[in-house]
C-alpha cells in the first residue's frame, strides 16, 4: 500500500527564480536515490527574505537551497556554520531542524567537482581570474584556494568587496601556499598592467544574468584558457560566444549548477545522487546551451 505520510518538503529561495533548474534537478535525485520528498521554486521580495524563511521554517519545510541575491543573509541569518559557510559567510544550503538553521556552502564544491573531473582542467600551479565578490564568489574562492593555483586574481566592480574577500582568505592562502590579491576591475582590462593572461577565467557576476556585458577584457584569456561563467542557459551565451571569440574554452555553469545539489542533497538525505546523466538530461531537455 501506497504511503500516506506527507513529503518532505525542500525548496529553492531566489529573486528572481523562475531560471532556476534545481526543482527539475532535485526531482531527478529524488527519483533516482528512491527518496519520497517535494521541491518547490519561492521568490522572495528582497525586503522579506527573513519573514518569508521563518514562515517556511514554521510549516515544516525540512531545507532550502538559497541563490541570489540571499547568500550573505542566509548566513546570517543561520544559528549554526559549517567551516567552509563560516569562510565565506555565505550559504547556498539550509537545513532547518527543531526551529533552527544550519547553513552550509556547496557552490565551491561543486564548481571545483564541475572543472577538474567534467571538466578535466587541473587547477594546480595555474593563473586565475576570479570576476565577481559577491556570494557565489565567497563561496567558491576558499575551494578554488584549496586547489593549490599559484596567482588567484579577484576583481569586482565594487573593488572594496573584492578586498574585504581576499583578506577574509588570506590566511588560507598562505596556508596553502598561494598568491592572492585584489585587483582593480578598472585596471585589468590593460595589458600593460598584466605579466600574463590567465589561464582560467570564472565569471561569477551577475552580469550575464541580467544580461550586462562581460565585465573585463578578452585579453585577460590566455590561448586556450578555460572560461568559465557561472550562469548558465540561454543568459550564458554572450559570456560563452565572447570566450570563444578570444581563442578561449567556454563552459556555462550547469555542471556545476548540478553537483552543488547533489552535495546539498547529501546534506540533507544522506545520499550523494550520480550526476552525469542528469546534466545531459537537462541540456537535453531544456535545450540548453552545449559548450
Ligand atoms: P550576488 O551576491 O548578487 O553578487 C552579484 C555579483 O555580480 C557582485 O559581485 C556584483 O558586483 C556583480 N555584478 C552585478 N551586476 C554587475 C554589472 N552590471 N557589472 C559588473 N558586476 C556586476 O549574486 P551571486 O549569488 O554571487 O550570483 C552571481 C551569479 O552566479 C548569478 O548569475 C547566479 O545565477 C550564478 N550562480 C550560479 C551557480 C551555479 O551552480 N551554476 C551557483 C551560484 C551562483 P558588486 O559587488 O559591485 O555589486
Amino acid at each position: 500500500m501506497a504511503s500516506t505520510a506527507p513529503l518532505d518538503r525542500y525548496c529553492v529561495l531566489g529573486h528572481p527564480v523562475a531560471h532556476s533548474r534545481s526543482p527539475w534537478i532535485h526531482a531527478c535525485f529524488a527519483r533516482l536515490t528512491g527518496q519520497a520528498l517535494s521541491y518547490d521554486a519561492c521568490d522572495m521580495a528582497p525586503d522579506g527574505f527573513a519573514d518569508g524563511l521563518n514562515a517556511l521554517i514554521a510549516s515544516g519545510v525540512r531545507g532550502c537551497s538559497i541563490t541570489v541575491p540571499f547568500k550573505h543573509l542566509a548566513a546570517r541569518l543561520a544559528q549554526h556554520l559549517s567551516p567552509r559557510c563560516q569562510l565565506a559567510q555565505a550559504a547556498n544550503v539550509l537545513s532547518l531542524k527543531d526551529g533552527q538553521i544550519w547553513a552550509d556552502n556547496t557552490d565551491g564544491i561543486g564548481l571545483v567537482t564541475d572543472i577538474v573531473q567534467h571538466a578535466g582542467v587541473s587547477l594546480r600551479g595555474i593563473r586565475l581570474l576570479l570576476i565577481g565578490a559577491g556570494g557565489a564568489a565567497a563561496g567558491i574562492l576558499g575551494p578554488l584556494i584549496d586547489s593549490r593555483p599559484a596567482h588567484i586574481g579577484v576583481t569586482n566592480r565594487t573593488l572594496h568587496r573584492a578586498q574585504s574577500l581576499v583578506e577574509s582568505h588570506q590566511a588560507l592562502a598562505s596556508l596553502q601556499g598561494v598568491a592572492l590579491q585584489a585587483l582593480d576591475l578598472q585596471a585589468v582590462p590593460s595589458v600593460q598592467t598584466m605579466e600574463r593572461p590567465f589561464d582560467v577565467v570564472i565569471n561569477a557576476t551577475a552580469c550575464s544574468l541580467q544580461g550586462a556585458g562581460v565585465p573585463v577584457g578578452g585579453h585577460v584569456l590566455g590561448r586556450g584558457a578555460l572560461a568559465y561563467d557561472l550562469m548558465y542557459g540561454p543568459q550564458a551565451q554572450g559570456f560563452l560566444d565572447w570566450a570563444r571569440q578570444h581563442g578561449a574554452v567556454p563552459r556555462d555553469g550547469l555542471g556545476m549548477l548540478v553537483e552543488q545539489a547533489a552535495e546539498a542533497f547529501l546534506i540533507w538525505r544522506g545520499v550523494r545522487p550520480p550526476t552525469v546523466d542528469v546534466v545531459a538530461q537537462l541540456r537535453d531537455r531544456w535545450h540548453t546551451l552545449l559548450i
